[in-house]
């Protein structure tokens, strides 16, 4: 019997906004998702979320995943508890990578009774989730019935991330996840994708281009230069997965060239701590560079001075640590987590640094501290801010809206059209612009809840 000559994607959410990536697949009798992930906002999770999915959560065949950030994997608890039983794919880094986030993320989310999450973030069905979990490597084919083939490319965003071919009919459909900022420090670049018959692909940064950032190794020297000679205490709110890891290896490098001084260095964060361990057995991951100086014997999550501080009691020892040092601690926005401590006894005092090395959401206490106010609350309390405030930009773990371009061109003589999604509608709305203008493709902005299809 021959094939449906037509599949249909749904754009769950995802679509007209950055986060919660969930997509639907269906035809010729299968159903697949592409990510389940959390819509985040200035919450870690919007209400939107707990709203039934659009779709029988029981009768989807394969769940695959692109990579462990939170917007991606964020809602699998939700999906098993609404009776999925399929099979979950991604490469191998990336189920560790969830095992941590989602055990991370349930703790956060089962404090909310009101939507009863709890019983949504439970352990046995985060259990019942890494049971279903299946691995494969980047490159690897995986056949499924009725006509279906899978492979991961890697996208160079986060270790593990992967970008999803799907070959059905002789024709190539590409679901590109996040696509990486490469070249990354760590990570290798992402791979060039061709022969594309039809591209689902990011947007996030469709309508900005990233400043230079060739020199943000210098700065960060700099800056930490600068609070040594003023002995103080930097503090720099971190991500705790891949930005982390990449400024880990940046200071083990200054610090290996002695371009920096010799001072305690702490990681603060036992949730960044867990995952540069995930990152460290996965070295195999890492780009040429990376591991010529693995092979040379330096371990680049390691160097004098740095202490990873698990405990609350060991974080709170920090305190009587001589200035100067380094505290590295999340959230990365300062929404949440240790670094706010932090920020509680060392931003009054002018001798000491914050370093804002991501983006601040509006609405976060990063942003207002990035905006220059003096006073802040901080549980409770008025803290008044007297230290320096730094900025480095160019950590960002995303294409920019030039190179975005520069992906597609790769397959612009076979792209029969580009779906642009995981963006703000103006920036993706830029970006389908800017490919039909410069590469003559055809490029749509899909909205959420919307369903197209795909001649096959
Ligand atoms: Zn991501």
């Amino acid at each position: 019997m021959a094939n449906d000559t037509k599949l249909k994607v749904t754009f769950c959410s995802g679509a007209g906004t950055v986060t919660g990536a969930n997509f639907l697949i269906e035809g010729n009798g299968k159903k697949f998702l592409v990510d389940c992930g959390l819509i985040q906002g200035e919450k870690i999770a919007e209400d939107l979320n707990w709203e039934e999915f659009t779709y029988d959560a029981s009768t989807i065949d394969i769940l695959f995943i692109t990579h462990g950030h939170i917007d991606h994997i964020g809602r699998i608890p939700k999906l098993i508890h609404e009776g999925f039983n399929g099979k979950i794919i991604s490469t191998i880094p990336t189920k560790e990578i969830t095992e941590i986030m989602l055990a991370d993320t349930a703790h956060l989310l089962a404090k909310d009774e009101e939507h009863n999450l709890a019983e949504i973030y439970s352990p046995e069905n985060i259990k019942k989730a890494l049971d279903l979990w299946e691995t494969i490597e980047y490159g690897q084919k995986l056949n499924v019935d009725h006509g279906f083939q899978f492979t991961y490319r890697d996208s160079g965003h986060i270790l593990g991330s992967g970008i999803l071919e799907i070959i059905y009919n002789n024709k190539k459909i590409v679901f590109t996840g996040d696509l990486g900022n490469s070249p990354s420090p760590l990570l290798r670049n992402t791979e060039k994708i061709t022969g594309v018959d039809y591209l689902f692909m990011e947007s996030v940064y469709g309508d900005r281009n990233h400043e230079d950032r060739d020199d943000r190794k210098k700065r960060l020297a700099e800056v930490i230069n600068q609070n040594y000679e003023r002995k103080g205490t930097l503090m720099i709110p971190v991500f705790s997965l891949e930005r982390t890891q990449e400024l880990l290896y940046e200071i083990d490098t200054l610090v290996e060239a002695n371009l920096i001084p010799k001072m305690p260095i702490f990681l603060d964060s036992p949730l960044a701590i867990k995952l540069t361990a995930v990152y460290k057995k996965y070295e195999k991951y890492f780009n040429p560079t990376a591991l010529k100086i693995i092979k040379g014997g330096d371990d680049i999550f390691n160097f004098i001075g740095l202490k990873m501080t698990e405990s609350t009691d060991e974080s709170k020892a920090i305190l009587n640590v001589p200035d100067p040092k380094i505290v590295m601690a999340g959230s990365g926005m300062s929404n949440g987590g240790r670094i706010l401590h932090h920020e509680k006894n060392y931003l009054p005092y002018a001798n000491n640094t914050i370093l804002l090395i991501g983006y601040q959401a509006v609405g976060t206490l990063g942003r207002t501290i990035e905006n220059g106010t003096k006073k802040i609350r901080i549980m409770n309390e008025d803290v008044h801010i007297r230290s320096h405030i730094e900025k480095i930009s160019g950590y960002s773990g995303h294409k920019d809206s030039d190179h975005l371009v520069e992906f597609v061109n790769d397959t612009a003589s076979t792209v029969k059209k580009v779906y642009l999604l995981m963006g703000e509608p103006k920036s993706s709305m830029f970006l389908a612009q800017k490919l039909r203008d410069n590469l003559n493709v055809d490029a749509y902005t899909p909205n959420t809840g919307e369903s197209i299809e795909i001649e096959c």
